[in-house]
């Protein structure tokens, strides 16, 4: 599915082709932090199908408690966080679903890291719903 995205300033731009049944949701303490929400939901595109169009990412190196260590890229004028990838020839990109102009065409398949996931996270259905704000 070849989908378009930008961060929130439109300074960044890109178009890739991601899998739709790849949409994950991680719950780990590092993608609450870095996503300022309660979870982080990302669609993987191989290298060769992202296309950065405009603007320049500045990376944030993250080292994770296992050592490794992997690029996130944001914007440095509005902070939207678009991508992570592995430092060196990274084989995909972990696109930032909320980025993505397809992404209600986008639901999560799979959740992981789950022992960390905020407990209020997982079914919002029972809370006061208001259709704006
Ligand atoms: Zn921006
Ligand atoms: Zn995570």
């Amino acid at each position: 599915m070849k989908i378009e995205g930008r961060c929130h300033c439109g300074q960044i731009t890109y178009e890739a082709i991601v899998d739709p049944e790849k949409v994950t949701i991680c719950h780990c303490t590092d993608c609450q932090m870095l996503s300022g929400s309660a979870y982080r939901a990302s669609v993987p595109a191989p290298r060769e199908t992202f296309i950065l169009r405009g603007g320049a990412p500045k990376i944030y190196i993250k080292t994770a408690d296992s050592g490794t260590k992997r690029a996130h890229a944001f914007c440095p004028d509005c902070g939207t966080p678009v991508y992570s990838a592995a430092i060196e020839n990274p084989p995909a990109y972990s696109l930032r679903v909320g980025c993505i102009r397809e992404r209600a065409q986008l639901p999560p398949r799979k959740q992981i890291w789950c022992d960390s996931a905020v407990p209020w996270s997982k079914n919002l259905e029972d809370v006061e719903q208001s259709r704006r704000q």
